[in-house]
């Protein structure tokens, strides 16, 4: 048992998981990291990245998780491959199982990310990141004055729709119901928006495309008169919401009604003592991989002085 014992333990791989880890290592903490089951997180399923500080030229997704994960290793981080299955935090040592193996830990720092919902459909996914995509901040600047839609009706579907307008020639919002979800402030600024048209009581029937060229075109229903319509997109930013990653958690740490760990103002700590949350997992609204490195680098500090706190 005492083997398996680390000071801290981080979950997650994606930028606050490895920035977290960065900072631990260099404090002399000797972290362990656990993958999760997509090493590198959300990024590796982006292309290029071109809103990260420091690449002036924009950087592969996957170049920039490797690369943070080499810095991690550079300092020590100790990585297991693998899933978490079961925490327990009642009780300090806080204890992780992943696969066959407990580890214990004096603190835990959790980066577990969100996912990105998707509608599922078979053509959706064979144009992911060739047309389909879950994120208008990371990928609206390639659609430069072509034709979008944005399929949701709530906040984030509203806020995509109207950032594309700055690059996009036309922008679809298509929404199942007759009636949007997103606050009425968003909802006037999208009203207002010339730029934006909105298809109402529509699903997508199929995303339209050929290996060679991507999505080409988008075909989507009216749930009321069964029409079917092509709307002439080339680009679909499906925003239907995030899960947070925390199914794990749930019982042991206070959540939003969303399921996002819940940190106190102004830090990463949770609603338990020795257990920090820093990334998407616990944020709803920002979501993107620099303030995710942010909260990151809170986390290692977070935890770094309160292991010192403990003597
Ligand atoms: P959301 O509020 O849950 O909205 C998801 C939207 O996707 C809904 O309009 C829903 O339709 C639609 N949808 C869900 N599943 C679908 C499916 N299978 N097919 C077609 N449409 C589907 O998610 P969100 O917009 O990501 O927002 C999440 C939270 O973050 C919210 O609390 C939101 O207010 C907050 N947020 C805040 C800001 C801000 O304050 N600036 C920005 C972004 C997000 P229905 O309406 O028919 O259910």
């Amino acid at each position: 048992m005492e083997e398996n014992h680390r000071k801290v333990i981080i979950l997650g791989t994606g930028p606050a998981g490895y920035t977290a880890a960065i900072y631990a290592a260099r404090a002399n903490l000797k972290p362990m990291i656990i993958t999760g089951p997509q090493k590198g997180g959300q990024l590796t399923t982006t292309t290029e990245v071109e809103n990260f500080p420091g690449f002036s030229k924009g950087i592969d997704g996957n170049v920039l998780m490797n690369e943070m994960e080499q810095q991690a290793l550079r300092f020590e981080t100790e990585i297991v491959f693998g899933e978490i299955t079961a925490v327990d935090l009642t009780r300090r040592p806080f204890k992780v199982t992943a696969g066959s193996q407990i580890y214990t830990c004096d603190a835990l720092i959790i980066a577990t990310g969100a996912s990105a919902r998707y509608l599922g459909l078979e053509s959706e996914t064979r144009f992911k990141n060739r047309g389909v995509s879950a994120c208008a901040t990371c990928d609206g600047f390639f659609y430069k004055g072509q034709k979008v839609a944005v399929l949701g009706g709530g906040d984030t579907a509203l806020e995509e729709a109207s950032y594309l307008t700055n690059f996009c020639e036309k922008v679809y919002l298509v929404h199942r119901r007759d009636e949007l979800r997103g606050s009425k402030a968003m909802q006037e600024r999208v009203f207002k928006n010339e730029k934006i048209d909105i298809v109402w009581d529509s699903v997508v029937e199929e995303v339209i495309g050929d290996d060679a060229k991507g999505m080409t075109d988008l075909a989507v229903k009216n749930v009321k008169t069964g029409e079917i319509k092509r709307l002439g997109t080339t680009g679909m930013f499906v925003a239907i919401g995030h899960t947070p990653n925390t199914k794990v958690f749930k019982g042991m740490l206070e959540m939003d009604p969303n399921n996002y760990l819940v940190t106190r103002s102004g830090s990463t700590k949770t609603s338990v003592e020795g257990v920090f949350a820093c990334g998407d997992v616990a944020d709803s609204k920002y979501r993107q991989a620099v303030t995710a490195a942010g909260t990151g680098c809170m986390a290692a500090i977070d935890a770094e002085r309160w292991l010192a706190e403990q003597v």
